[in-house]
């Protein structure tokens, strides 16, 4: 295989994940739902791991939905507000096409959207605060970005709305897209006070197809697809018990020396970060960004440019994956951030997960060199 360096577009399945994986496929043949032995065996399967993903999160497994990814976690918290009478929401303008698409349903449907801005590819706590209405219902930012990297001020963020809330006695809901943020600095569940949340399996060395909301306040939440009841009629259908058991495994083993692992990676991004620099290329990752995602302004257009490290055994991402079928959707990120067009047409992202070493970076580092200086 060529060396993987597009680890936010998705990650390899880890060992430890396909074993149980494939033990659990085996050994759980039931479904949850069913009231004979095969059934209870697999349902108590399914809650022993949502209480291993909980208490690796510091939250309580009842505000845990297993979805088949983190698109669908967003598209079932989006959806559940169309239950309400529409109000106004503030989205910041660097979330996932994800996010993003779901405004011209939520506008369909009379909410007023909103934007927040991220120059320099933040979202600022004072714009925020300038632009909560009494009409505000909802403010969704992300944890991390996926094309830069940037990790965003949850807790100011959350922290201001939740002082308007007071001043206004009226409830908010924040959602944050935490699928870059899973298992990594930029997450804290536990202590941002989150209304909603999305991740995804495989961004962290799990299956694909597996993701999960959580909710803080499930009981408040009304699901558009509850039929059969499953996830406590929160989320309909049969549940995913191999991929949900091999996903609880991929992230207890993130986990395991979580922060000497993040550690190494750091070291790694900084070093490319330097010696990219030198190469005069423009780094457009800010400076407090994920250690596990690395973008920056190469010399020929992204797509060319990544077909280059392409031959020569390298994989990178020109921007972010989504922006091969929605052409332009890195490049409107950059454009909210302030970056010029020029350098955003050449955008190049490096992003490495808890097996990216540093021969790799030195043998990809060389090839830069050598595309650079011939
Ligand atoms: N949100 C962000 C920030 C992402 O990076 C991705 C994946 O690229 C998604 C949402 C969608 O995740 P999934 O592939 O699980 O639907």
């Amino acid at each position: 295989m060529a060396i993987y360096f597009d680890n936010a577009a998705t990650t390899v399945l880890s060992q430890r994940a396909r074993n149980v994986y494939i033990n659990t496929a085996a050994n759980f043949a039931g479904n949850p739902s069913s009231v004979h032995r095969e059934g209870h065996k697999a349902k108590e399967e399914l809650d022993r791991n949502r209480d291993k993903i909980a208490a690796l999160l510091g939250v309580k497994s009842t505000s845990l939905i297993f979805t088949s990814g983190a698109t669908e976690s967003i598209t079932a918290f989006f959806s559940s507000l169309l239950w309400q009478e529409p109000g106004e929401i503030l989205v910041s303008r660097i979330e996932h096409e994800a996010v993003s698409s779901q405004m011209a349903i939520l506008k369909r449907f009379g909410w007023e959207v909103k934007t927040l801005k991220a120059k320099g590819g933040f979202v600022s706590v004072d714009e925020l605060k300038e632009k909560l209405s009494p009409k505000t219902k909802v403010v969704a930012v992300m944890a991390v970005n996926n094309v830069t990297g940037a990790i965003q001020d949850i807790k100011g963020l959350v922290t201001a709305v939740r002082e308007f809330e007071k001043e206004n006695r009226k409830k908010i809901l924040f959602f944050s897209d935490s699928v870059q943020a899973l298992g990594k600095t930029g997450l804290d569940l536990s202590d941002s006070d989150v209304d909603g949340a999305s991740f995804s399996s495989h961004k962290i060395n799990g299956p694909r197809g597996v993701g999960m909301l959580y909710l803080k306040n499930p009981n408040a939440f009304r699901s558009y697809a509850p039929a059969g009841g499953q996830e406590s009629g929160r989320r309909g259908g049969t549940e995913n018990l191999p991929g949900i058991a091999a996903f609880a495994e991929a992230l207890s083993e993130w986990y395991e020396n979580r922060v000497e692992k993040e550690d190494a990676i750091r070291k790694i991004n900084n070093n490319l970060r330097e010696e990219l620099s030198k190469l005069k290329l423009t780094i457009l990752s800010p400076e407090n960004s994920t250690p596990y995602i690395l973008s920056l302004s190469a010399t020929l257009p992204s797509e060319v440019f990544a077909r280059v490290l392409m031959d020569k055994g390298f994989c990178v991402s020109s921007g972010s994956a989504c922006s091969n079928n929605a052409k332009g959707k890195a490049e409107s990120i950059y454009e909210a951030m302030g970056v010029r067009h020029d350098l955003a047409a050449k955008a190049i992202r490096i992003s490495f997960d808890n097996n990216s070493t540093e021969e790799e970076a030195e043998l990809l580092l060389k090839a830069f060199q050598e595309i650079i200086n011939g």
